[in-house]
Formats: structure tokens, sequence, C-alpha cells
């Protein structure tokens, strides 16, 4: 668990695009933030800025009060792509990472086949990622960054790839996920239902230049069943 301290931050890409401009958000830990709004609008940018792997050109950025300066293993960023490697099989995948996190060898295979089994995937741990749905792939690469434990978790449109009825199936498995554990998270989309179904709260952007213009507290999301 971690909170996060945007003050007064702007960036300007090198072809002087102002993607955010004046960016003040305090995420609090147990949070699960989504940034939402049109394409353009630097939620992406933010998102990086968080992640420590871009430097805003002004402001800070501070996790626990710390000033970030580049990226840390306290934060975990996911994509679109599932970015399994493809030569080792799912629970490999996950026992590398566990390994580069400095997680002991004794402990790691246990500790992958626990969140194989928190992701529906028990059965699969042998197979390679070739084999698997693009859903599956994402629920790996789910698994594998919620098994190293960062104290935030930070997602670029994660579910963006994936047809309509997988991403419902994602959307609830990460929910019910997210209700157990209340990681912070900091989630970026343009899909407003999306953005109001997962998120305590809705941090709404607009572009030219990229800003905040409204944060909206929402519901604690409610368990389906
Ligand atoms: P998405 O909307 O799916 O996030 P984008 O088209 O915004 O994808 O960006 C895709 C890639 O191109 C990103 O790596 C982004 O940093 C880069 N990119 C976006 N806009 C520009 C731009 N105006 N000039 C150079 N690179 C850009
Ligand atoms: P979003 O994630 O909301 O789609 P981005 O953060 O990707 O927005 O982009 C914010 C602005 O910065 C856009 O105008 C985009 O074209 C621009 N941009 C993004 N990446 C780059 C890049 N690598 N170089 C130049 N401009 C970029």
């Amino acid at each position: 668990r971690a909170k996060i301290a945007v003050a007064q931050v702007d960036y300007a890409y090198a072809n002087k695009v102002v993607a955010l401009r004046n960016v003040n958000l305090n995420v609090h830990s147990g949070e699960f933030v989504c940034l939402l709004g049109p394409s353009g609008c630097g939620k992406s940018t933010l998102l990086y800025a968080l992640a420590g792997q871009l430097v805003p050109t002004g402001g800070t950025v501070s996790i626990d009060d710390q000033r970030i300066r580049g990226p840390g293993p306290d934060r975990l960023l996911m994509f679109q792509e599932a970015a399994l490697f493809p030569w080792m099989t799912v629970l490999g995948n996950l026992q590398f990472a566990l390994a580069a996190r400095g997680v002991p060898r004794s402990e790691r295979k246990a500790r992958a086949l626990e969140f194989i089994q928190r992701v529906h995937l028990s059965g699969f741990e042998n197979t390679l990622p070739h084999q698997l749905s693009g859903g599956m792939k994402m629920r790996v690469s789910l698994a594998r960054a919620l098994a190293t434990d960062p104290a935030v978790l930070l997602m670029d449109e994660p579910f963006g790839a994936l047809d309509a009825q997988t991403r419902i199936h994602m959307q609830e498995l990460l929910q019910s996920i997210w209700l157990r554990t209340r990681k912070t998270v900091v989630f970026v989309t343009h899909d407003v239902h999306e953005a109001l179904m997962l998120g305590t709260r809705v941090v709404l952007m607009a572009p030219r230049p990229g800003r905040i213009v409204k944060d909206l507290e929402v519901h604690l999301p409610m368990p389906r069943s």
C-alpha cells in the first residue's frame, strides 16, 4: 500500500507538445483511481510519470513522501500487451518475475501457484503463452503483477485489446481481486463505463494542454455476487 502525490506537474515532449500542464493529484493508499478522458489528454503521460519512466519537465511526483527519480520495484506498470516470455511456461513466467523481485527460490513456486489459482488458470501451469487466448495471457500478466506485490499497480488500458466479452470477464476478475487486496491502483481508460465500474474515484482529463478537469469520488465497487 502506498500513497502518491503529484504536485504541479508539467510535461512537454521534445516536439513541444504540452502533454501535461499543472497536474495536481493525491492518490490515497487503497484507492482505485481511474484516469479517464479522450485520446491525447495526457493519461498515459501521467501514468508514465507515476511509473518514473519519464521525468516531469516541472513539478514533482512522490510515493509515500519520497520524491521519485525513476522506475522502482514499488510500482508495476501493465500494458495492453501481456508481455510474457514466449519460451517460458505460465509457471516459469511467474517464477522468473519473483526471482527478479528477490523472492527466495524456496518460496517462488508456491507463491506462483497461488496467484495462478487466483486468476483461475490452475491446470495451465506448464502451458506456453502461444497456446493461450488473449484473455488468458492477460490473466497471466495480472497474476504476475500481483504476485510480485508492488505497492502501486499502474495499468494503461490493460484490457483495451480484448474482445468485449473477455474484457468484461477481466474487469470482474480485477474487481474481485481488488476488493480483497485493496491495493493502490491507477488505471488509464477512455471507457466511461469501465471507469465507473472499477474506480473508487474517477479523474477526468482534457487535452490541449493535458490537464485534470474533474475529480470525482464514486462509490466503492460492490461485488457482483
Ligand atoms: P494509444 O492511444 O493507444 O495510447 P497513441 O497513438 O497515443 O496510442 O501512441 C502510440 C505511441 O506513439 C506511444 O508510444 C506514444 O508515446 C507515441 N506518440 C503518440 N503521439 C505522438 C506524437 N505526436 N509524436 C510522437 N510520438 C507519439
Ligand atoms: P492519452 O494517453 O490520454 O491518449 P498521451 O499521454 O498519450 O494521451 O498523449 C498526450 C499528448 O502528448 C498527445 O497530444 C500526444 O499526441 C502527445 N504525445 C504522446 N507521446 C508523445 C511522444 N512520444 N512525442 C510527442 N508527443 C507525444
